[in-house]
């Protein structure tokens, strides 16, 4: 998808503060953080969102959320915690059409949410 601005920066078109990579994800700060510490893991597959993962996509979605556990421990969060968010569709504002999951820390977040 030539138009989406997460694949442009996978691709390297687009400048990111790239926190970490690998052959499946990639991880990058937030350019409007919303909390101390305000990370996007992304997955390279151009997948829209929630409503579009396929059961082929189990492996990725499953190794997002080690790479999460090994992105708190580098920037140590763990301990305190932190909050994974994964907005998908009009009512849960998603902005961005390529499925990222928000990793927020660094402060207490409430409960429920906005
Ligand atoms: P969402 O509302 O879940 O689609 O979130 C999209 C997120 O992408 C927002 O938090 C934006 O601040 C962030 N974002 C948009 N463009 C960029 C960019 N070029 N670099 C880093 N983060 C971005
Ligand atoms: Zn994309």
């Amino acid at each position: 998808m030539n138009s989406c601005i997460f694949c442009k920066i996978i691709n390297k078109e687009i400048k990111s503060e790239i926190v970490y990579e690998d052959d499946i994800v990639i991880a990058f700060k937030d350019i409007n953080p919303q909390a101390p510490l305000h990370l996007l893991i992304v997955p390279k597959k151009h997948i829209e969102n929630v409503n579009e993962v396929n059961s082929e996509d189990k492996e990725l979605v499953g190794h997002v959320f080690v790479v999460a556990k090994e992105i708190a421990k580098k920037f140590n969060v763990d301990k305190d915690g932190y909050r994974i968010v994964v907005n998908t569709g009009k009512f849960a504002g998603q902005a961005v059409f390529h499925i990222h999951f928000h990793f927020l820390a660094g402060r207490e977040f409430s409960w429920p949410p906005g």
